[in-house]
Parts: structure tokens; C-alpha cells; sequence
């Protein structure tokens, strides 16, 4: 039995290292173990699930600004990395923008591209410039494969409390459960069911800044944003911002990035 867990443990090593990337932009090493079409798939299901039970909004001024927004920062992002040769990093993305009925201040991607707003959020967004803060971060997350990250994150938690089960004597049964359940669960755990970790969410934040930048978008909006929602939380707290913490440190973060954004704005090739 040891034998077989030392085995698990150098497989183990060798599927880290084989499964090492890096983000796209900010160059932060992370792991992804599984494939994007494979994550694509389950987010398509899971968009019809959410549309079974949403309605699609009737303002159409309001719809079609999210769709010019979304589309004007999609193209510019495709063209800046096509110029680049690295139209790969947006294997199996479909950016798809929509807006639904719905009071509450929310916003999410779905990892195949996928933008829904709710109408909730939307008297907070009174620009192109305003829109395209909260659009380019949640393309952010899309971009960064965090669902898939953090899908990696719960598997290889199972997996090693699987082997270290193993080795301690306990019944394999009971780990062989856990990590059956972390697999077969997937398709209600990621996107925008589980909030993300604040790792996460400064890093769709930085994102979202250099694809604004990418596509024109007035930056220095976003830090003003965040600020703006912040302070309408005491009132009513928009569910954009329970899943998507907003303090200081992230208005200071946005803040300090702006020059370097400023590198890459109108960068779109024409
Ligand atoms: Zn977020």
C-alpha cells in the first residue's frame, strides 16, 4: 500500500508540474488541471440553468449599452493579442454580454465568456466608462481561468487527502467519496455561485484596468467606481460587492495601477 501511495505522490508531482501556466497579463504561475473546453461545456450548462430561471431585460437602451461596451472591449482585446500571437490565451471564450430583469446590483462572467449584468446594477453605471469597469473585470476573471483555478484548488485538496489517507491507514472509501464528490460537483461550485478569493479579485481588477486601457476606456474611472459602490453599500449592499470585497486596499491597488495601464492604452491594433 505504501508503494502504491509513494507511486500517487510522484504522479501527483509530475501532473503539477505539467499543469503549470502562467496568467495572462500578470504573469502570476498557476495551476490548471482541467482542459478549457471541458470547463466551457459545464459553464454553457450552467447558463441555461441561470436562464431558465431569469428573464432577459426589456430595456433595450440599457441592453444595447452592455452589448456595445462588452463588444468594444472584446474586439480590442482579440486584436491586441492576435497582434501579439497570443490569441491562444482566449481558447474556447465566447464573449456573450447580457443584461436580465432583476433588482439586485450584480454582475458575473462565466469561464466560457459569458457576461451577464442585472438590471439592479445599473443606475450605479451611468457611463460607457463606468460599464466597461465592472464588464473588463468580470472578463478579468473569465481571461485569468480563475474558475478553473480554483476548481484545480478543490480536486488536488481531495486527491491529496485521498493519498495522505492512504498512507495514514484511514479507509480509502471515505477519501475516494470526497474527491468524487469535489468532480461530480463542479458544475454548481464554480462561476458565479462561489465568491472569489480576494487573490482573485485584485487580479480580475488589474486585468480589467489593462483591457480598458486596450480597448480606450477611460481608466481612471475604475478606482472611482469601486469607491462609489463602497460607499452605497452602507445603504444597500449591492450583491456585486458581497462577492466582490471592496476597501481601501483594493481602491489603493487600482489606483497604483493606473500608469502601468496607461502603457497599454489604445494598444488595440486597427
Ligand atoms: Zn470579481
Amino acid at each position: 500500500m505504501k508503494k502504491i501511495s509513494r507511486w500517487l505522490l510522484c504522479l501527483l508531482c509530475a501532473v503539477i508540474v505539467i499543469s503549470c501556466s502562467t496568467v495572462a497579463f500578470t504573469g502570476r504561475k498557476r495551476m490548471l488541471l482541467y482542459s478549457n473546453s471541458e470547463i466551457s461545456s459545464l459553464s454553457t450548462q450552467s447558463y441555461y440553468e441561470f436562464m431558465s430561471t431569469s428573464a432577459p431585460s426589456t430595456n433595450v437602451v440599457k441592453t444595447s449599452m452592455i452589448r456595445e461596451v462588452g463588444n468594444r472591449l472584446a474586439k480590442a482585446l482579440d486584436s491586441y493579442l492576435a497582434a501579439k500571437g497570443e490569441s491562444h490565451l482566449l481558447d474556447d471564450i465566447n464573449w456573450e454580454f447580457y443584461l436580465v430583469r432583476s433588482d439586485q446590483a450584480n454582475a458575473f462572467c462565466l469561464p466560457d465568456g459569458k457576461v451577464v449584468f442585472y438590471e439592479g446594477i445599473m443606475p450605479v453605471l451611468t457611463t460607457p466608462d463606468m460599464i466597461a469597469v465592472v464588464m473588463s473585470h468580470e472578463m478579468g476573471h473569465a481571461i485569468a481561468r480563475h474558475g478553473n483555478e480554483r476548481m484545480t484548488q478543490q480536486a488536488l485538496s481531495s486527491i491529496v487527502g485521498a493519498v495522505t489517507g492512504q498512507i495514514i491507514g484511514l479507509k480509502t472509501s471515505e477519501s475516494g467519496r470526497v474527491l468524487f464528490e469535489t468532480a461530480y460537483a463542479i458544475g454548481s461550485q464554480y462561476g458565479y455561485l462561489l465568491p472569489f478569493s480576494r487573490k482573485h479579485e485584485l487580479e480580475a481588477d488589474e486585468i480589467g484596468l489593462y483591457i480598458m486601457a486596450i480597448a480606450g476606456f477611460d481608466i481612471t474611472q475604475a478606482p472611482l467606481l469601486w469607491e462609489r459602490m463602497a460607499q452605497a453599500k452602507t445603504t444597500s449592499v449591492p450583491e456585486v460587492l458581497s462577492t466582490h470585497p471592496s476597501d481601501s486596499k483594493r481602491m489603493k491597488n487600482l489606483e497604483k495601477l493606473i500608469e502601468q495601464a496607461r502603457k497599454y492604452s489604445n494598444k488595440a491594433a486597427k
